[in-house]
């Protein structure tokens, strides 16, 4: 069963793409939490940072050259950007198929609450 990634890298359903390659696709999320709110997902179904393998290693080096390159593109590189990747429950990672998101254009506080 396709991810709803796999379907967006395939064109299958819309959505607002700023880069793709042979590797990588690169697209805007549908709920962004800042200005500039940006996934950078491999074209190839990996669930999670879990599901890493060793042949995957130039691809995942790839997706940070096209982070630098999508940051600088939507005017986020000299101001600053966060990138995040969840990985299952706990970071409530909700699609299961790896990605960076690239949030920026704003301020954006703490990585992280402190909870009790
Ligand atoms: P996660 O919580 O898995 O790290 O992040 C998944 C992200 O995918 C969320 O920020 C969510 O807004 C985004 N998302 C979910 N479905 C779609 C979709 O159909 N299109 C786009 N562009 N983004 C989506």
């Amino acid at each position: 069963m396709p991810t709803i990634f796999a379907k967006i890298i395939a064109k299958e359903i819309p959505a607002s793409i700023v880069y793709q390659d042979e590797l990588v696709t690169a697209f805007k999320d549908i709920n962004p939490v800042a200005p500039v709110h940006i996934l950078i997902v491999p074209n190839v179904e990996i669930a999670s940072t879990n599901d890493v393998l060793p042949e995957h290693e130039q691809m995942l080096g790839h997706l940070f050259t096209v982070a630098k390159q999508v940051a600088k593109e939507q005017g986020v590189a000299e101001s600053g950007y966060r990138l995040i990747v969840n990985n299952g429950s706990d970071s409530g990672q909700e699609v299961p198929h790896l990605h960076i998101h690239l949030i920026g254009g704003r301020k954006l506080g703490p990585l992280l609450q402190a909870r009790d």
